[in-house]
């Protein structure tokens, strides 16, 4: 019997990159794993074959993070699809760099409302289905902790309010036996921040081992803290970034 038997996990953004990386990792170890994406139907539906054809369950819902509706209408058709929800990861975010002057309020806007507002409509919305032993895991990024350079402080400022939203959840659902924690990633192979991007020398100049991480490494954390195993883990940052903040 693998971990994660007769569980049920939804993870935002769970097309491509570390979403995608989860997605596949909590199938493998037993969950039936629905996801949402928002702009690539194709690589969802590969993705969903790609598991069936593993002999796992997933299924793919298109809702934009961004949509409070769409994403709470995601959230309960899960859960009424499969008749319960145990795991919710909060994936799905968006990277919009450059100079603090040329920074705009859309940009502002559209940033907190993938990488902040979504996390709290989303844990909101799963909470009212989950039961004890439920686990809310976001993604956040060890931005959070330290900007080593100029042109994200947009980013840094969502991501990090997933640290203190983490904690004051893990104390608001404590009594009901759900855990809440996030793991934030350093410099990891995706769309997003490929190793051989513009910026990647520069990333890998600041880790102690200087490798890019797979996302595989992050969804193996993930799903350390899904299983029993992670029960104790709680209220907590787990920062996987090569030792870039170290
Ligand atoms: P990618 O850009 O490679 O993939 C993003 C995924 O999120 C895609 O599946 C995309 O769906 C989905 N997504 C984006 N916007 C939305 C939205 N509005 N609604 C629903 N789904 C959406 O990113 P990564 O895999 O690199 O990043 C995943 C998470 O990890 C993010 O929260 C990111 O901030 C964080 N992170 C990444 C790091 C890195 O180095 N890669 C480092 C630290 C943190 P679609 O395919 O439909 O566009």
């Amino acid at each position: 019997m693998s971990s994660l038997d007769g569980k049920v996990a939804l993870v935002t953004g769970g097309s491509r990159g570390i979403g995608a990386a989860i997605v596949r990792r909590l199938a493998r170890d037993g969950a039936t794993v629905a996801f949402t994406y928002v702009s690539s139907p194709d690589k969802a539906q590969a993705l969903v074959q790609e598991i069936e054809a593993a002999g796992g369950k997933a299924r793919a819902y298109q809702a934009d993070a961004a949509d409070t509706a769409a994403l709470q209408a995601a959230v309960d058709r899960v859960a009424a699809e499969s008749g319960r929800l145990d795991i919710l990861v909060n994936n799905a975010g968006i990277f919009l760099g450059g100079a603090f002057e040329d920074t705009t309020l859309e940009d502002f806007e559209r940033t907190m409302a993938v990488n902040v507002r979504a996390v709290f409509v989303a844990s909101q919305a799963a909470v009212r289905h989950m039961g004890d032993g439920g686990r809310i895991v976001s993604i956040g990024s060890c931005l959070a902790d330290r900007v080593p350079s100029a042109g994200m402080t947009l980013y840094s400022m969502s991501k990090s309010a997933l640290s203190a939203f983490t904690r004051g959840l893990a104390r608001d659902l404590g009594p009901r036996g759900i855990t809440v924690n996030v793991v934030q990633p350093g410099s990891t192979d995706t769309d997003m921040n490929p190793a051989d991007g513009a910026h990647a020398e520069e990333q890998r100049g600041r880790m102690a081992i200087k490798r890019y991480g797979d996302a595989s490494n992050i969804a193996g954390m993930v799903a350390w803290l899904a299983s029993e195993e992670g029960r104790f883990a709680n209220g907590a940052a787990f920062t996987i970034d090569g030792g870039a903040n170290a």
